[in-house]
């Protein structure tokens, strides 16, 4: 017999069997969404040198002392220092040298002055109308990253901004960890192919979990091995699972639907013979039915067939799942849970924890609010349409009223 296990007992057990997959080489380029395996250091200080953060000029601070607008300064401009083409002579005393933005700075200067603070005052001259500090409008090499400073850790995700220091630190090929390989399984005999023209016959329904369950793996960053559809068959459920847990196959199964305790429902007992159940059940609406196991070390998730079950226990269970075997550490696994208020009354039944698909917005005073976004059943696949967020309620509740404060799961 199986334990009905509450939502965050049946998230631990789950990451409790997940190994992090092995790391690999990768182009930088092809790195961007996965996860890195090793620290990364620089091996530059960054800036690399002293430069120019405006275009103006470079000047000696102490020269500019008594410079205002009433009574500028006097500097004689005695060459130009342009990114990428550095000036090789030195600034001395009662000189200025021309100097672009990234440009390196002279020698002696140790300021510059905006091409806003100065009066050109013929060919050759320049006249300062206001007094620069030392260090004015510089960028000192190594003000960013010190050279040998650990710029990048594991488990942190590669995103544009990752990529930039890495393509700075000279990093070609980062070590990262592997994708999930992820095989989705929808079932049912009711179950029809988008394929098929025309309105399918009565008593049939379009296979939209496939695609739900397909996008969500993407979404997760994580690979789509496969996308198989099965009737309601123990032999072709145990056939099926058996090939895609096979070695070199997929690292994870995604079944939706034939979970329950219908006489058709077949993924149960063909994961119970072929591997071993690790839970059934878990108290959470939409999703109650859910297994989880093992076929040798590939994981399996049994999702419910309820369109809206099937996405909210992928949101739930998979996605952080995943989120493990890509590398991910473990403070980084689940959505950011935010408070906020109930901008109407929310009717809930003690017993189960509930997540209710709802839109979030910021209010006024830069709190949050969250409104259903439609009818809440486990077969309402409209009101996942425009939902940013589930409002979560825990067992105990007994709803809420317009204004009270509620737990808030953002999904974006
Ligand atoms: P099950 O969990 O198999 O009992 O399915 C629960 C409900 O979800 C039933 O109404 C099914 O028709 C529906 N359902 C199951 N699989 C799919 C699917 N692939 N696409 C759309 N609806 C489905
Ligand atoms: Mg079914």
């Amino acid at each position: 017999m199986f334990r009905m296990l509450k939502v965050a007992e049946a998230q631990l057990q789950i990451i409790s069997h997940v190994r992090v997959l092995n790391s690999m080489r990768l182009p930088l380029i092809d790195s961007l969404l996965m996860i890195l395996s090793e620290e990364v250091r620089s091996d530059i200080d960054m800036p690399p040198f002293d430069n120019s953060a405006i275009d103006g000029f470079a000047v000696r601070s102490f020269d500019t002392l008594d410079a205002s607008i009433s009574s500028p300064t006097k500097l004689r401009i005695t060459g130009e220092s342009h990114a990428g083409s550095p000036c090789e002579t030195d600034v001395v005393e009662g000189t200025a040298i021309r100097i672009m933005t990234g440009a390196p700075i002279p020698n002696n200067a140790d300021a510059c002055i905006m091409v806003e603070d100065i009066q050109m005052f013929d060919e050759g001259h320049i006249l300062v109308s206001k007094s620069a500090l030392p260090g004015h409008h510089l960028r000192r090499s190594g003000e960013d990253v010190r050279k040998g400073d650990v710029v990048l850790n594991p488990g942190q995700a590669i995103g544009s901004a990752e990529m930039a220091m890495l393509a700075a630190t000279g990093t070609k090929a980062p070590s990262v960890y592997r994708k999930p390989s992820v095989a989705v399984v929808s079932t049912g005999d009711e179950v029809v192919d988008i394929d098929m023209t025309g309105i399918p016959p009565y008593g049939s329904i379009r296979n939209s979990n496939i695609y739900a369950l397909a996008a969500l793996v993407q979404e997760s960053c994580a690979e789509l091995h496969s996308m198989n559809h099965i009737p309601d068959d123990l032999n072709q459920t145990e056939q099926l699972f058996e090939r895609l847990s096979a070695a070199g196959e997929a690292d994870v199964i995604v079944s939706a639907g034939g979970v329950s305790m219908g006489d058709r429902d077949f993924i149960k007992p063909a994961l119970e013979k072929l591997g071993k159940l690790e839970f059934w059940k878990v108290a959470m609406k939409p999703g109650k039915p859910l297994a989880f196991g093992k076929i040798e070390s590939t994981l399996i998730f049994c999702l419910p067939g309820n369109p809206v079950s099937a996405m909210v226990t992928f949101e739930l269970f998979v996605r952080p799942a995943l989120r493990r075997l890509s590398g991910r550490n473990l403070d980084d696994l689940f959505r950011m849970t935010l408070y906020g208020t109930a901008s109407c009354e929310i009717a809930h039944i003690p017993g189960r924890e509930e997540y209710i698909r709802a839109f979030t917005t910021t209010t006024s005073d830069s709190g949050l609010s969250s409104q259903p976004t439609g009818q809440q059943g486990s077969g309402i696949l409209s009101s996942m349409i425009g939902a940013n967020s589930y409002i979560v309620l825990d067992e105990k509740s007994e709803g809420v009223h317009k204004g009270e404060r509620i737990k808030i799961m953002m999904l974006n």
